[in-house]
């Protein structure tokens, strides 16, 4: 709804991620739109950061209002409904109105059936978790068995920076270690965690099928002594679309068209990890989800005008993994983020993670003091065929 008052538009922004800070400080360009962000907490979270929180290394959160552009308001609590017929949200006891919302609301650990995770398992994927862990960690003696369970880039850098801490860490890869990097990228980070004295368990029986106070099972019927066991075994997404009654993919990503408009409803939009543009989801990642942030707010911009909205275009370099404080990967892809075998190791990849970390921060800040001014659009010519492939396909089953 544009107000009645005068021709002001109000765009609600939940979650206060990567993506909803920089949708939030991308739409104060213009004196027509009013912004809210939402979010459970006065903080932002830098997620990537949240193993070296645990361990000890980092902090992890900053001040919102360090990263928030001057002219948004922020709603400190949790969305639980969006009401798409009233264009209103329930938050703690409260209704706003909007106009448009920005949906962003991010990832958590996934919630798995393992008997014993819930119980004992500690995951490290949002702030609350990571903070628990380090409490965890701190009523645990040094030399005692940590296990860490998944090896994506979050189990990796959480077992490489408690064994850089001096931790007695063991990690469960559930069959191969990084499925995401080149095999031979692979085999030198595999290398490099051996040196920092981890233990790898991989190949076919790795995978956990039951987690107890003292130790983790494994499918080929090992057993390992831990003392202390972190689940990093994958995100999942918030309910909140799926409970507001919106279309979701099956995992409870908004499902949206290209230029990241809800199918069901083109005043809402969504970007980050919660967001299925397609029904072809882009890798949850910190990297994705700067890109599609700034991008939702163009979109609701141009909504806001009258215009239809161009494509979202997403562009991936590849991922870069901490190993420690010390050593580090950067492993390149193609921007359809297929991992290519060239990467930059060592000394080096930990200083490129660090600048890599640091410059997401100062991203949003400069899109706070100069919003709008982000180049964001970066064409994936291999979406564009995968998407044309996959509705030439439907077209055919459709004239069957
Ligand atoms: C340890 C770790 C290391 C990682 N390393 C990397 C990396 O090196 N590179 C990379 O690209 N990615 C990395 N990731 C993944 C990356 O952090 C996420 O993909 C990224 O944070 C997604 O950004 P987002 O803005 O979509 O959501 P988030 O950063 O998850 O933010 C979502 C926000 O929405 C809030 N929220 C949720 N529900 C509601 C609600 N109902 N109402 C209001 N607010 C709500 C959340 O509390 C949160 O503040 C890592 C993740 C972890 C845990």
């Amino acid at each position: 709804m544009t107000s009645d008052r005068d021709s002001t538009s109000r765009v609600i922004v939940v979650g206060g991620g990567y993506a909803g800070v920089m949708a939030a400080n991308r739409l104060t360009q213009r004196d027509d739109v009013t912004v809210t962000l939402i979010n459970p907490r006065a903080q932002f979270v830098e997620r990537i950061r949240l193993h070296q929180l645990a361990a000890q290394t980092h902090p992890a959160v900053h001040d919102m209002r360090e990263v928030l552009a001057p002219d948004v308001e922020l709603v400190v609590g949790s969305v639980e409904l969006i009401d798409t017929a009233s264009r209103t949200v329930a938050v703690g006891g409260d209704i706003l109105d909007y106009d448009y919302l920005v949906y962003a609301v991010g990832s958590h650990s996934s919630d798995v059936d393992v008997p014993g995770v819930r119980e004992h398992a500690y995951p490290v994927s949002t702030l609350e978790q990571a903070q628990r862990l380090r409490a965890a960690l701190a009523d645990t003696p040094e030399s005692a068995p940590v296990t860490v369970v998944g090896a994506g880039p979050t189990g990796i850098e959480t077992a490489a920076e408690l064994a850089d801490a001096g931790r007695a860490v063991t990690l469960v890869c559930g069959r191969v270690l990084g499925p995401y990097l080149h095999p031979r990228i692979r085999r030198g980070i595999a290398k490099r965690l051996r040196r920092m004295g981890v233990t790898i368990v991989d190949g076919a029986g790795a995978t956990v099928t039951a987690v107890a106070a003292d130790s983790v099972d494994l499918a080929d019927g090992n057993q390992i002594t831990s003392a202390l066991t972190i689940w990093a075994a994958g995100f999942a997404v918030p309910e909140l679309a799926l409970r507001s009654g919106l279309s979701t993919d099956e995992a409870g990503r908004l499902l949206t068209d290209e230029t990241l408009t809800s199918v069901d409803d083109d005043h809402i939009v969504a970007a980050g990890d919660c967001a299925a543009p397609s029904a072809l989801p882009y890798r949850m990642s910190c990297q994705a989800a700067n890109q599609l942030g700034p991008q939702a707010a163009d979109t609701v911009l141009r909504r806001i005008d009258g215009e239809e909205p161009g494509p979202a275009l997403v562009g991936f370099a590849g991922q870069c993994i901490s190993l420690g404080r010390r050593y580090g990967t950067f492993q390149f892809s193609r921007r359809n983020d297929v991992a290519v075998p060239l990467h930059v190791g060592g000394r080096v990849g930990a200083r490129l993670k660090e600048l890599v970390c640091k410059s997401t921060v100062d991203g949003l800040r400069h899109e706070a003091d100069k919003p709008g001014r982000r180049l964001v659009r970066m064409r994936d010519p291999h979406r564009d065929a995968a998407l044309a492939e996959r509705n030439s396909a439907s077209t055919l089953q459709a004239a069957r």
